[in-house]
């Protein structure tokens, strides 16, 4: 099956079992100050699952672009190191609300993995929570039951709350959830080590690949748990994984969701992409660089298509801070020299017509934002990197100073991100307590400045703070033309 037949598989089944399949949210989120960025399929629904809002019908499937760059959710770090985690990713979902619960979420997804999509079954494993003392929750024994009718019993796992309880915020829709894990390894490496073992234990080919969640309970501000009258079923599967497992890759780079993005990389850098690379080998980071590349234009391109322009400040400066982070690796270990990134935007917009359009519409805008963020990053970088050379073979110690770091950031456009990831590459730390300081001192000096500028009458008070209040602003086009003439 293509990528584009398995998610469409899943729409038709849910939509078979009386599903309504609803559009995706952007992936920027608005109005919501506990939240930058989509980052599961369940957001969107917030509002029906807190009782503020009423669902337009009570079961509902989709795929949702999601983005994990920020806050609980921060998966960057592990992007194009493993395979598994991105950093926009479509979580294909579908929800009860209400409506149906354990039973059926459980006979459904067992019937749609392993009927629709034909997956081995002694290569998936199960999850249900074990239970909290502290809490007063037993065992999920009604999840447990309804597993046991497909599953073996020592391919369904017990978890514990961090794992297998799903919890909105400190108050409000909570319970217990039920992983669905997928075991790719080979036959022989099965039949030495259990899969069981290798569930949630950061293995390559043991992946998660589906999350149930039963919202049966309400927090209460003192901590205690309420019944829920009316009980919800959220869940999420990531898309790219399961179309590596259904298309027998051990890596989701090696799918035709990937492929055709990291082709045109290592033809356009005359490279090859060695998959198989492993770290401190040869080819190593040339084969990090493009998986890099390969996400991260996924993640700058839907944000900006979905409002979200690079800046210096907040939602902004997380895309700003993705994107100069992929033009490093692509300069450095792929030889771009000239602006390249943007060129995969056509490429992807392909990608996601008929899927998500926002991009296909507006896909020359967002190519543009992406050339003038890279003309403006490749004007510093040489001279960043060469400066950082020079201070990594100079040193007696293996930390970057903070006010280094600083400078690196203010004079040559380095977020802080990315020099600790440079200093990582080359066994360094960055003190980041020392660039803290060094920021807080420019802040200081820059606000004095303002001070004289601006007059006499300014009067600066110990915790006046400057910040940027024109977000909103930054999201038209009219802002974006005073943005490129800077
Ligand atoms: P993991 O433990 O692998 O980090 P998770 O438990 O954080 O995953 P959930 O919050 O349960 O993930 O999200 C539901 C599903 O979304 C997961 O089962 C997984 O298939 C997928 N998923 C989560 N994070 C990512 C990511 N960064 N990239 C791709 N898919 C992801
Ligand atoms: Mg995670
Ligand atoms: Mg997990
Ligand atoms: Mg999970």
């Amino acid at each position: 099956m293509t990528a584009q037949q398995i998610r469409q598989a899943f729409l038709d089944f849910f939509a078979s079992k009386q599903h309504t399949i609803v559009p995706s949210a952007p992936i920027v989120v608005k109005n919501d100050p506990t939240l930058m960025f989509t980052n599961a399929g369940m957001n969107q629904f917030k509002d029906i699952f807190l009782g503020e809002a009423e669902p337009k019908a009570p079961r509902v499937a989709d795929t949702q672009r999601c983005l994990r760059v920020s806050g609980k959710h921060n998966d960057l770090e592990e992007v194009g190191v493993d395979t598994y985690h991105h950093t926009m990713f479509e979580m294909l979902g579908n929800w009860s609300f209400g409506d149906y619960f354990k039973k059926e979420a459980i006979d459904w997804s067992w019937e749609l993995l392993t009927s629709v999509y034909k997956l081995d079954k002694d290569r998936l494993y199960v999850t249900y929570f074990e239970g909290d003392e502290k809490e007063g929750l037993g065992k999920d024994q009604e999840a447990y039951d309804f597993w046991k009718q497909y599953v073996a019993e020592d391919h369904i796992l017990p978890g514990n709350k961090k794992d297998n309880f799903w919890e909105m915020g400190e108050t409000g829709p909570c319970g217990p959830c039920s992983e669905i894990h997928f075991d790719g390894r080979t036959d022989e490496e099965r039949a030495r080590v259990s899969g069981a073992t290798l569930v949630n234990a950061d293995d390559p080919n043991v992946i998660e690949i589906w999350n149930n969640v039963f919202m049966q309970f309400n927090r209460l501000k003192d901590g205690s748990l309420q019944p829920l009258p009316n009980k919800h079923v959220d869940t999420g599967m990531g898309y790219e994984r399961l179309v590596r497992v259904l298309q027998g890759k051990t890596s989701n780079y090696d799918t035709d969701v990937f492929m055709p993005l990291i082709q045109f990389i290592a033809e356009k850098s005359g490279k090859i992409y060695k998959a198989e690379a492993t770290p401190r080998a040869d080819g190593w980071n040339e084969a990090v660089a493009m998986r890099v590349m390969a996400d991260h234009i996924r993640a700058i391109s839907f944000a900006i298509a979905d409002g979200q322009l690079p800046s210096n400040n907040k939602a902004g400066y997380v895309i700003r801070r993705i994107l100069r982070r992929a033009v490093r690796y692509s300069y450095q270990y792929l030889g771009f020299k000239e602006p390249f990134l943007n060129q995969l935007v056509p490429l992807l917009a392909e990608q996601f017509k008929g899927v998500f359009d926002e991009l296909y519409s507006q896909k020359d805008f967002v190519q543009k934002v992406v050339l003038e963020e890279e003309v403006a990053f490749l004007r510093t970088l040489q001279n960043g990197i060469t400066q950082f050379e020079q201070v990594v073979n100079a040193a007696n110690n293996n930390v970057i100073a903070g006010q280094f770091a600083f400078e690196l950031s203010d004079t040559f456009g380095f977020p802080l991100d990315l020099t600790e990831l440079m200093a990582r590459e080359r066994g360094f730390t960055v003190d980041t307590e020392g660039f803290n300081q060094a920021l807080q001192q420019q802040k200081n000096r820059s606000r004095a400045a303002t001070a004289i500028d601006t007059g006499d009458w300014v009067l600066l008070k110990d915790n006046d703070s400057v910040e940027f209040t024109g977000y909103d602003e930054i999201e038209t086009i009219a802002h974006v033309i005073k943005y490129r003439k800077v």
